[in-house]
C-alpha cells in the first residue's frame, strides 16, 4: 500500500525551511528544538491537513489517529496525560501560517483543564490560585476564539470582579475570586452556546484545531491577505505545544524580546517582561510591563541564558529575530522566534551592520531591504524647528509624519478616508477588528501598549506611522474625544499630527521637511561627513552595493532642466524619455495654434521657424546636464487638439461674441479647427507618428532642433548623446518614412556644421502590432523603448483615464486584478509581448538597445521583470530613480 500522507510532525522532525508545510511558527519551533534550545515539546499539524479540511469541509480521516499517536508520544515523554486527574498535561493550540497574519485565530492556552483535573493541577503546583487563573483563561480564550463569544462579556465580568474587590489588576484577585469568576465564565458559555463548557480534553483540543483551520477564511484574515498580497490557498498549520506557566508566582513570568531595536536597528537589549503572567498579557497591555533589562535584577540566571540564546539565534538566522519566552519558577522556555519585522530605517541599518559583522554578503544585504522601504524613507518628515502644540508623548512605534483628522473608530476611519479625508485613527489599543481602519488611516495613535502591541506590530508591517502607549492621553471612544494632560480636548474631526519617529503628538497641522535620505541624494548631506546620520550612511552603502551588482541601467523621464539635473544627482544614467509636448505649452501654445491653423505652406513654415530655436534651446540645456549620457527625445506624441482651447469654452465665447455682433475672426477659425480635430477616441486617433506623417515639417523641425542642439554642444566641447524616438509606430513603413526624412535633415546639419553627430533613431513599442512585428521594425530602429502605459491600454483595450475610477475597484475586489496593471506590469499579457518583442528585435539586430519608459520603470516588481527579460535599462521619474537602482540590484543579486 502507498504510504499515507503525513499530516503531523513532531517538533524535532521539522526545520526552519519547512514554512510551507509547518507554517512559520511551527518551522521555527522545530528549528529551535533541533538547536537544543529549551522549547516545550509538542507537534505541528501541517498546512496540508488544513487544505484538505477547507476543500472537503472535514478533517482528513487519517488525521485523528495521527494526532492520537503524537499525543501519546508527548504524554509518555511528559510523564502525564491529557485530563489525568492527579497531574494533567495541558497544551496550547496555536495557529501559524507561512506568513504571520493578524486576522487569524491566535492561540488557546491551557487546553486539557477541566473540573475533574483542576484539583490535581492545583496540588501539583501547590498553588490553588494558579489553577483557577489557568482555568478562567482557558474558558475565556476558548469561548472567545473557538466558540465566537463576544470577548467583552468576559472582560466585563473580570472588571466586575476587580471592582467588587476594589483592586486594579487581576493579579490581586485571590483563588476564591477566580473560582467565582470561573463560575461566571461557565454561565456565559452555557448561555451563549446553549451547552456547557466542554469538559472532555480531547474534545477541547479537536474543536480548537478546527477553529484554527476555520480562521483561515475569517473576514479579517481575508482582508489582510488581500492587503499584503498573500495567496488565499496556503492554509495554516496548527501547533500543539505542552504548556509552561508564567503565572506561577513572582519567580515566573512571560516576555517578548528583539535581538535589535526593530524601530531604529540599534543593537542592545530590547523587549518587555511581565511577572506572574501568561501568554497574551504582555502584548495586550493589560498590566504594565517592565523593560527587558530589568529582568537582570529579577532573575539573573534566566536573563543571562536568554541573552546567550538571543545571540545564538541571531548568528543562526543571520538576522534580527523576535522572541517569545516564558519563565516558569526560574526555568527559561522559548516559545517562539522568527525573523522580526522592522521599520525601513532599521532594515537599512541592520543590513549594513550584518555585513560588517561578516554574517551576510553585500548581495544578501540587498535582499534585506526593498525599494518600497527606500521610498518610505524618502517621505518628508516633521520640521525639527517647528513649534507645534504638543499634546503628549507616546512611544515611537513606526516612523513617519502623519497629519489628519482625529477619528475614534475604524468605521469612521474608512468612511472618511473614502471621501478623500486624511484621518488619524485614535484608539485606547487596537485589535484585529481595527485592521480596515488602520489601512485607511494616515497614522495610528493609541494610549496603551508598548512597541510590541498590536497597533505597533501591524503598523510597522504596513509601513504606517504609529505612536502607541501615549498614556497621558485619555481616549474616550464613546464620546469620540481625547483629553490631554492639561484638560485640552481633541474632538472627532480636529486635526492632529503624530510623529512616529519621536512619539510626539501635536494638535493641528505640523509643517514637514525633506527626509535626510532625500537630502543625501540631492548632495546636500554627505555620507562621509563626521556627523553623518547613521541612516544616511547605511543608505549610501547599500546604494553603492546596488550600483556594483545591478545589470539594468536606470534612466529618467525628464523634459526640463530641473528634473534632468535632479535625476542626474539621484543617479540617473541618462534620460529615457523626454516628452517634447511639454515644450509646446505656455506662451509657445500660440505658435502651435498658428501651426495648426495655417492655411498655406508659408504660414506653416513661419510658425515652425519660430518654434525651432525655442526647441533647440531646450535641447541644448538637456544635453548639457546629461553630458556624456544618452538622452532619448520623443517627437511630438499627443493629439493636436490638446494644444487648442477647450471646445465648450470656445463655443460659448464665440456664441457670446456673435450675440454682440462682434466677430472675432481668429476665434472662429480656432473653433473650426477644434471641430475638425475633435475625436471620439483621441488616444487611438491622430497622434504619434501619424502626426509626423500628415503635418509636413513638424517632425523635421524637431529633428533639426535636436541636431542643431547637438552640434552646438559639440562646438562647446560637450559630449551630447541624443537618441531620436518615434512614438506610436504600428508598422515598419511608418518608421522608414520618418527615418528617411530625419536622416536627410541630420545630414544637412552635419554638413553645415562640419561635425558627425552620431544620432541614433529608434521607436517606441506601445501598440500590439508593433510588438508582434518587432522583428521587422528592428530593421529600421537602433533602439526600442517599451511604452508600457500605452501598451497596457491597447493590449487590454481600456483607456486608463476612463476606467481606473469606474471599474478597477470592482476588479480588485473580485480578485481579477491583484494590483492595477498600470502600477505593476501584467506579466502574462503585456509582459509576454515585451518579452517576445525584445527577442524578435534582437534576432534581427543583436545590438538593438532595449529600454522601458512607462510608469512601470519605477515599480519594484516590474523592474525585476524587465531585468529577467533582458532589457538594457528602465526609465522612471526622477524621485523613483534610487528605488529603481536598488530593485535592479535586488533582481540581479
Ligand atoms: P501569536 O501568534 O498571536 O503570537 P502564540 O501562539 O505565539 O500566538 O501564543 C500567544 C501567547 O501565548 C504568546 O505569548 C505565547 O508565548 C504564549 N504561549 C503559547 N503557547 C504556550 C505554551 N505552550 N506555554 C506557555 N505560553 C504559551
Ligand atoms: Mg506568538
Ligand atoms: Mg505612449
Amino acid at each position: 500500500a502507498a504510504t499515507a500522507a503525513k499530516f503531523v510532525y513532531d517538533f524535532h522532525e521539522g526545520n526552519k525551511d519547512l514554512k510551507d508545510l509547518l507554517g512559520g511558527k511551527g518551522a521555527n519551533l522545530a528549528e529551535m528544538t533541533n538547536l537544543g534550545l529549551p522549547v516545550p515539546p509538542g507537534f505541528t499539524i501541517t498546512t496540508e491537513a488544513c487544505k484538505v479540511y477547507l476543500a472537503d469541509g472535514a478533517e482528513p480521516p487519517a488525521l485523528r489517529d495521527e494526532v492520537s499517536a503524537h499525543l501519546d508520544a508527548l504524554e509518555r515523554r511528559m510523564g502525564k496525560r491529557l485530563g489525568q486527574a492527579d497531574d494533567p498535561l495541558l497544551v496550547s493550540v496555536r495557529s501559524g501560517a507561512k506568513f504571520s497574519m493578524p486576522g487569524m485565530m491566535d492561540t488557546v492556552l491551557n487546553i486539557g483543564l477541566s473540573d475533574a483535573c483542576l484539583p490535581g493541577l492545583a496540588a501539583q503546583a501547590g498553588d490553588e490560585r494558579f489553577a483557577w487563573d489557568s482555568y478562567r483563561r482557558l474558558i475565556q480564550m476558548f469561548g472567545n476564539t473557538v466558540q465566537g463569544i463576544d470577548g467583552e462579556l468576559f472582560e466585563n465580568a473580570i472588571e466586575a470582579a476587580r471592582s467588587a474587590k476594589g483592586v486594579a489588576t487581576d493579579v490581586e484577585l485571590a483563588a476564591a475570586d477566580l473560582e467565582a469568576l470561573v463560575g461566571t465564565f461557565k454561565d456565559i458559555v452555557a448561555r451563549e452556546t446553549g451547552r456547557p463548557f466542554p469538559q472532555d480534553p480531547r474534545e477541547q483540543l479537536d474543536l480548537a484545531v478546527r477553529a484554527v483551520f476555520d480562521s483561515w477564511n475569517g473576514e479579517r484574515a481575508k482582508l489582510y491577505r488581500r492587503q499584503e498580497r498573500i495567496a488565499g490557498d496556503l492554509g495554516t498549520a496548527v501547533n500543539i505545544c505542552s504548556m509552561v506557566f508564567g503565572n506561577l508566582g513572582p519567580d515566573s513570568g512571560t516576555g517578548v524580546a528583539f535581538t535589535r531595536d526593530p524601530a531604529s536597528g540599534q543593537q542592545g537589549v530590547y523587549g518587555d517582561y511581565l511577572q506572574n503572567a501568561q501568554g497574551e498579557d504582555v502584548v495586550a497591555g493589560i498590566r504594565n510591563t517592565v523593560p527587558l533589562a530589568k529582568l537582570q535584577d529579577l532573575d539573573r540566571a534566566s536573563y543571562d541564558e536568554l541573552l546567550q540564546i538571543m545571540e545564538t539565534l541571531e548568528t543562526h538566522y543571520r538576522d534580527l529575530c523576535d522572541i517569545e519566552f516564558t519563565i516558569e519558577r526560574g526555568k527559561l522556555w522559548m516559545l517562539q522566534t522568527r525573523v522580526g519585522k522592522r521599520t525601513a530605517a532599521a532594515a537599512f541599518r541592520i543590513a549594513v551592520q550584518l555585513v560588517d559583522q561578516g554574517l551576510i554578503t553585500e548581495a544578501e544585504a540587498l535582499q534585506r531591504v526593498s525599494g518600497a522601504q527606500l521610498a518610505q524613507l524618502m517621505f518628508p518628515r516633521f520640521d525639527n524647528g517647528h513649534k507645534g502644540d504638543l499634546l503628549a508623548r507616546g512611544i515611537a512605534a513606526s516612523p513617519g509624519a502623519a497629519v489628519g483628522k482625529a477619528v475614534f473608530d475604524s468605521y469612521t476611519a474608512v468612511k472618511w478616508s473614502r471621501s478623500g479625508e486624511q484621518v488619524i485613527l485614535i484608539r485606547r489599543e487596537t485589535n484585529p477588528d481595527d485592521l480596515d481602519g488602520m489601512i485607511a488611516a494616515e497614522g495610528i495613535l493609541t494610549s496603551r501598549g508598548g512597541k510590541t502591541s498590536h497597533a505597533a506590530v501591524v503598523a510597522r508591517g504596513m509601513g504606517k506611522t504609529c505612536v502607541c502607549g501615549a498614556e497621558e492621553l485619555e481616549v474616550d471612544t464613546k464620546r469620540r474625544q481625547l483629553t490631554a494632560p492639561g484638560g485640552e480636548i481633541v474632538d472627532e474631526g480636529d486635526v492632529v499630527s503624530i510623529d512616529g519617529s519621536s512619539g510626539k503628538v501635536y494638535r493641528g497641522r505640523v509643517p514637514v521637511v525633506p527626509s535626510p535620505v532625500v537630502e543625501y541624494f540631492e548632495g546636500r548631506m554627505h555620507a562621509g561627513a563626521e556627523d553623518a546620520d547613521e541612516l544616511v550612511v547605511a543608505v549610501h552603502r547599500l546604494m553603492s552595493y546596488a550600483d556594483r551588482i545591478r545589470r539594468l541601467r536606470v534612466r529618467a523621464n525628464a523634459d526640463n532642466f530641473d528634473d534632468a539635473a535632479r535625476a542626474r544627482r539621484f543617479g540617473a544614467q541618462g534620460i529615457g524619455l523626454c516628452r517634447t509636448e511639454h515644450m509646446f505649452l505656455g506662451e509657445r501654445r500660440e505658435l502651435v495654434e498658428r501651426l495648426i491653423l495655417a492655411d498655406t505652406e508659408e504660414e506653416r513654415d513661419a510658425a515652425l521657424t519660430e518654434l525651432l530655436p525655442l526647441q533647440q534651446r531646450d535641447f541644448v540645456q538637456l544635453f548639457e546636464v546629461m553630458d556624456g549620457l544618452p538622452v532619448t527625445v520623443r517627437l511630438l506624441d499627443p493629439p493636436l487638439h490638446e494644444f487648442l482651447p477647450d471646445i465648450t469654452e470656445l463655443s460659448v465665447r464665440v456664441a457670446l461674441a456673435e450675440s454682440r455682433q462682434d466677430h472675432n475672426e481668429n476665434d472662429l477659425r480656432l473653433l473650426q479647427a477644434v471641430h475638425r480635430l475633435h475625436e471620439q477616441n483621441p488616444m487611438l486617433g491622430l497622434r504619434g507618428v501619424r502626426l509626423g506623417l500628415v503635418i509636413p515639417g513638424l517632425f523635421t523641425m524637431q529633428v533639426r532642433a535636436i541636431a542643431e542642439a547637438a552640434a552646438q554642444r559639440r562646438a562647446a566641447k560637450g559630449d551630447p548623446r541624443a537618441e531620436i524616438m518615434i512614438p506610436l509606430v504600428g508598422t515598419v513603413q511608418e518608421l522608414e518614412l520618418v527615418r528617411d526624412e530625419a536622416e536627410a535633415v541630420i545630414a544637412e546639419v552635419e554638413a553645415a556644421r562640419g561635425v558627425a553627430l552620431k544620432l541614433t533613431l529608434g521607436t517606441m513599442i506601445e501598440l500590439p502590432r508593433a510588438a508582434l512585428t518587432a522583428g521587422q521594425i528592428a530593421e529600421s530602429a537602433d533602439f526600442f523603448s517599451f511604452g508600457t502605459n500605452d501598451l497596457t491600454q491597447t493590449v487590454w483595450g481600456f483607456s486608463r483615464d476612463d476606467v481606473e475610477a469606474s471599474f478597477f475597484t470592482a476588479y480588485l475586489e473580485k480578485g481579477i486584478f491583484g494590483v492595477s496593471p498600470f502600477e505593476t506590469i501584467d506579466k502574462d499579457g503585456v509582459g509576454a509581448l515585451v518579452r517576445d518583442a525584445a527577442k524578435a528585435g534582437r534576432a534581427t539586430r543583436p545590438d538593438l538597445k532595449l529600454g522601458v519608459c512607462g510608469e512601470h520603470g519605477g515599480d519594484p516588481e516590474s523592474v525585476h521583470f524587465f531585468h529577467e527579460v533582458g532589457l538594457d535599462y528602465v526609465s522612471c521619474s526622477p524621485f523613483r530613480i534610487p528605488v529603481a537602482r536598488l530593485e535592479a540590484a535586488r533582481a540581479a543579486a
